[in-house]
């Protein structure tokens, strides 16, 4: 057997509720697909709205239990996590590679990136703090504490397979919720994976319920309105966040929305373009562009352009591109014919409005859901790419002269995750940050992720934040006791 092989079948394929792998009701499977060829991986179970209930069922029981257990607990099973990732690095990321197709060099980043909100959220489990305050007129006592939200339910995207389930899963075991995951139906397998792997590093059954189905909306919706769940912390496209919200107002719960991206990517003539092009391959190129915090639209100064555009064609066009697997591969492909087919869409809308493509551009013959690197210039404002996520290897190059219409550019989006701005005047630095309407800002570099910093967006890319000293505070409510006395 190969070790691809091999980690496939080690891979748990059941639903995981109330710390058992069990069947979906009525022997329901579906398949997973390795986007690099287009065949079928293995199968998982396929949940019901049954199944989903009865996940539920098991992160309501084991709540207060799981509420009461001490910090410093749950502080040392996600310590154990974060090692037990660590040691097996190699093998989950070749499970990632095979079930989301990202070079292996990539997927391990994601798993050393997934294992370190497992180790911030250690250490921020025995650090959830109260108040004590004199109440104004001297009368009287202000205690105020944080307790866990309650069970929460949490869905996650198939770009980043462990990383995004990682954000939510570590603050809510440090806080003390329990919860019910339902991973993305492309790539469910690193988040079973994981499930398995925490409960070998300690985690009680119950607190952690893994369902993977088909039918994502009528699985999760009536968990949603169930009114039992108090939590619903969400990744993924701004349309699917938008109906979630509706559905969890109904039972006013608590939502936390890490949605779409569309971000700007600001160059201008005073940038060190060394860096700013190093910027512009991690931006870009992370994640082969399927990732929201994705450079979408990269805004140059007029006498920088040509130099610019030149270094990063010549960067881009020696990317290799093949299967995840294969020694020497940069770029993998995009998860399935209905993403590459959009990219080729949104490149030859660009192109049919004045686009010049400087690489790639063209589709190659062959299996699996491949696209070139691709950088295009002169793109016109009116290209459907400066409005939507291309989600793809594809750079829009578009000249602007003044910083006024580099910042009305950027910010000429409902999205706001993140901005990209290279200058070397710090008094520019700050002032056009300042001006940027995105929850992130990078200044002369290309990468923002970091667990021990508030990660999200404003405007429609999404509420709330994942990560950092309030990433817990996400999964804590607030209770206020007014004490009597003389
Ligand atoms: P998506 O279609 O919105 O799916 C995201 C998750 O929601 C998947 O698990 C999906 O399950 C599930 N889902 C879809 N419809 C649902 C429904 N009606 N009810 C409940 N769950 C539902 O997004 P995607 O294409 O997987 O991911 C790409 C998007 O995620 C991009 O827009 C990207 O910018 C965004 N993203 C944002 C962040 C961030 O931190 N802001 C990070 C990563 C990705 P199924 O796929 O199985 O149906």
């Amino acid at each position: 057997m190969s070790r691809e092989q091999e980690v496939v079948e080690a891979c748990p394929a059941e639903l995981f509720i109330a710390g058992k792998w069990r069947a979906a009701e009525g022997g329901k499977t579906l398949a997973v697909e390795d986007p690099s060829t287009g065949t079928t991986l293995c199968e998982v179970a396929d949940a019901s709205p049954a199944d989903g209930l009865a996940a539920l069922d098991a992160a309501v029981e084991a709540q207060a239990d799981w509420a009461a257990t001490p910090p410093r607990e749950r502080g040392e099973i996600l310590r154990r996590t974060y090692e037990l990732m660590t040691e097996r690095a190699d093998d989950l990321a070749l499970l990632m590679t095979l079930e989301m197709g990202k070079p292996v060099a990539e997927s391990k980043a994601e798993i050393a990136y997934a294992s370190e909100f497992f180790r911030w959220f250690a250490e921020e489990a025995v650090r959830i703090d109260g108040g004590y305050q004199i109440a104004p007129n001297g009368k009287g006592r202000f205690l105020v504490m944080r307790q866990p939200v309650g069970p929460c339910l949490l869905i996650t995207p198939w770009n980043f397979p462990a990383a995004m389930g990682a954000r939510k899963i570590g603050p809510a075991v440090a806080a003390g919720c329990t919860m019910v995951i339902k991973p993305a139906a492309q790539t469910p397998l690193s988040m079973l994976k994981l499930a398995e792997l925490m409960t070998e590093a300690g985690l009680p059954p119950g607190v952690l319920n893994v369902i993977t189905t088909s039918d994502s909306g009528g699985v999760m919706e009536p968990l949603i309105r169930d009114g039992r769940s108090r939590k619903l912390s969400f990744t993924g496209s701004t349309p699917v966040g938008q109906k979630l919200i509706e559905q969890s107002a109904e039972q006013v719960l608590r939502t936390s929305m890490e949605l779409g991206g569309n971000a700007p990517f600001l160059v201008f003539e005073d940038a060190d373009l060394d860096q700013a092009v190093a910027g512009a391959m991690l931006a870009k190129m992370r994640n082969g562009g399927e990732a929201c915090t994705a450079a979408n639209r990269i805004y140059v100064h007029s006498s920088v352009m040509d130099e610019f555009a030149t270094r990063l064609t010549e960067r881009m066009s020696a990317l290799t591109v093949g299967r995840g697997t294969e020694d020497g591969v940069d770029l993998g492909p995009l998860i399935d014919a209905k993403q590459r087919d959009k990219v080729k869409e949104l490149v030859e809308d660009a192109v049919d409005r004045g686009a010049r493509v400087l690489t790639g551009g063209t589709v190659a013959d062959g299996n699996g859901y491949f696209y070139p690197p691709t950088v295009l210039a002169d793109v016109p404002k009116t290209a459907r790419l400066q409005k939507e996520e291309i989600f793809g290897p594809v750079a829009p190059l578009t000249a602007f002269d003044t910083e006024d219409e580099a910042v009305a550019m950027a910010n000429d989006t409902e999205f706001g995750l993140v901005s990209y701005l290279f200058t070397k005047d710090v008094n520019r630095a700050l002032r056009v940050s300042e001006r940027l309407e995105s929850g992130m800002v990078g200044l002369n570099q290309g990468i923002v992720s970091n667990p021990a910093a508030p990660f999200g967006g404003v405007k429609h890319s999404g509420l709330g934040r994942e990560g950092g000293s309030v990433g817990i505070d996400e999964y804590l409510e607030i209770k206020y006791i007014a004490v009597a006395q003389d």
